[in-house]
């Protein structure tokens, strides 16, 4: 009987979209999300965790769902330039025009292509699977995995027919709910009488994903479970940090309610083995002004916009992504100066690019010039070799480490990102109350992510039940392989399974 002793407690996943973790600890404190508080007092809670550079959801959730930054995952951010197809794939900005019936081709990009065709790293889904470990997954973005799931909806599966974009089924984990769209079977939560129709997301909602995670939990259907809420983000968006705030008390009676399903959170913890966080936090934007317009900085002509793409005259294409802008440049473009031409301009902090072997940042306190190898260590223990003025990336160099500022994670961050192709040949980063905007030439107003500064790259990680050696991951990049070494399914813990 040893071998059942030894089955790893059940993981329950809760990703909660762009909160950030300044919100959620004085909602905490205050009382105001009783459920998230209780998680926090039984187990860890980080508030500086790190997310990926850009900081933006599509290369978050593919981050937290593989353990890849955007350079081995694939998946760059909201928006980026093909350069084999000649055009820029979206996967959709705002996250609720996606969620909602929104153009059919981006819907195509989201729910099919990047997983399936962009995604260049096997999903936690997709590795647990491989080691005996079935998953659940509701609504989160990127859950590739080796079940096959039909289109439930006679609306979707209707357009399907007549059009040419999207598949009949995806590849996902072996419970996969996604509102009306995909469900692996009858929950009774779909379709017009519960949360579903078209007018409600396609039943695309936190509301359904509550639902449904408490379902899961209640049945203690699968080992490894991921629940997904993601109007907290757009909240944000809209209406600014302390609309987030209010809607933490939302949020956190959706976690309540899977909570209570597993029989309070004392019951919970026992059972499972719970770890919430964020994907990315958010900065608040200012009120006027706040849009860099970047086709009028570059000096270059430059294609922009959902149709861009390199014509005969171009020089750049410019791919928005938030707070951050992915900028594609013509063979024979020299990136130095035109980054010395961006930064200090309205609203651009850093231009950061790969030449030569080395990473380039380059921010008001100057040029920084880096790379892996020997020199100062980074908080997570990987050494650099640095050459420039460190205080490019307001970084702290001494006693033989290197100390973050403004910028947490920044050589790691921007290192994990400046090698794709997809990523460009040039990556700014916004100034703390300014945008590039979207793709599409509009921007958010209230609030943003996307950038490599603090504000929006902090998140929170709550972890409780686990075990005495597991401590909480400090960068989402860090989830996966947490969670595999929890079912001894990791690098680290191969050569002890037996
Ligand atoms: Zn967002």
């Amino acid at each position: 009987m040893a071998i059942f002793d030894e089955t790893p407690k059940p993981v329950l996943l809760l990703v909660l979209d762009g909160i950030r973790p300044d919100v959620l600890r004085a909602a905490i404190e205050e009382g105001e999300t009783p459920n998230l508080g209780a998680l926090a007092d039984r187990g860890e809670a980080l508030w500086d965790a790190v997310s990926v550079f850009p900081s933006i959801t599509p290369a978050a959730t593919a981050a937290i769902a593989t353990g890849e930054a955007p350079a081995k995952s694939g998946i760059v951010g909201h928006a980026w330039y093909d350069e084999r197809e000649r055009r820029v794939v979206i996967y959709g900005a705002m996250t609720e025009t996606v969620m909602a019936t929104g153009p059919i081709k981006v819907f195509h990009n989201n729910v099919w292509r990047m997983n399936r065709d962009d995604l260049h790293a096997a999903t936690l889904f997709e590795t647990l699977h491989d080691r005996g470990f079935d998953g659940a997954c509701v609504n989160f973005p990127v859950r590739r995995g080796p079940h096959t799931h039909p289109i439930r909806m006679k609306s979707v599966e209707n357009y399907r027919k007549n059009g040419r974009y999207l598949g009949a089924s995806v590849e996902g984990p072996k419970e996969y709910f996604m509102g009306d769209l995909f469900y692996s079977r009858e929950t009774g939560f779909n379709g017009r009488k519960a949360s579903g129709g078209l007018r409600r997301s396609a039943g695309i909602n936190d509301e359904y994903a509550a639902r449904v995670g408490a379902m899961l939990v209640r049945e203690k259907s699968a080992p490894f479970n991921l629940v997904y809420f993601f109007k907290g983000d757009s909240i944000a968006h809209h209406h600014g940090l302390e609309a987030q705030r209010e809607w933490l008390k939302t949020a956190d009676g959706y976690v309540g309610r899977i909570f209570a399903a597993a029989g309070g959170v004392d019951r919970l913890l026992e059972d499972y083995a719970v770890l919430a966080l964020s994907d990315h936090g958010h900065a608040p934007l200012l009120p006027g002004r706040r849009h860099v317009d970047l086709r009028r900085l570059l000096g270059l002509k430059v294609s922009s916009g959902i149709k861009a793409r390199f014509g005969r005259n171009d020089d750049a294409v410019v791919v928005p992504n938030g707070r951050s802008a992915l900028i594609y440049l013509r063979d024979g473009i020299e990136r130095g100066p035109l980054a010395e031409g961006l930064v200090g301009r309205r609203g651009v902090d850093l231009a950061a690019w790969s030449e030569d072997g080395w990473g380039h940042a380059l921010g008001s306190g100057g040029l920084l010039r880096f790379r892996p190898g020997a020199g100062p260590a980074d908080p997570f223990g990987r050494t650099w070799e640095l050459d420039g003025d460190p205080r490019a990336l307001d970084l702290g160099v001494a006693d033989g480490g290197v100390r973050y500022g403004d910028y947490p994670d920044a050589l790691e961050r921007l290192w994990g990102c400046m090698h794709a192709p997809r990523c460009g040949d040039l990556i700014l980063s916004a100034e703390p109350g300014y945008t590039f905007g979207e793709v599409s030439g509009g921007y958010h107003k209230a609030s943003d992510h996307g950038s490599l500064h603090a504000e929006d790259s902090n998140v929170f990680m709550l972890a409780g039940g686990f075990g005495e050696g597991e401590r909480a991951p400090r960068r989402i990049t860090d989830v996966a392989p947490m969670l595999l070494d929890h079912f001894g399914a990791g690098k680290t813990a191969e050569p002890s399974v037996l």
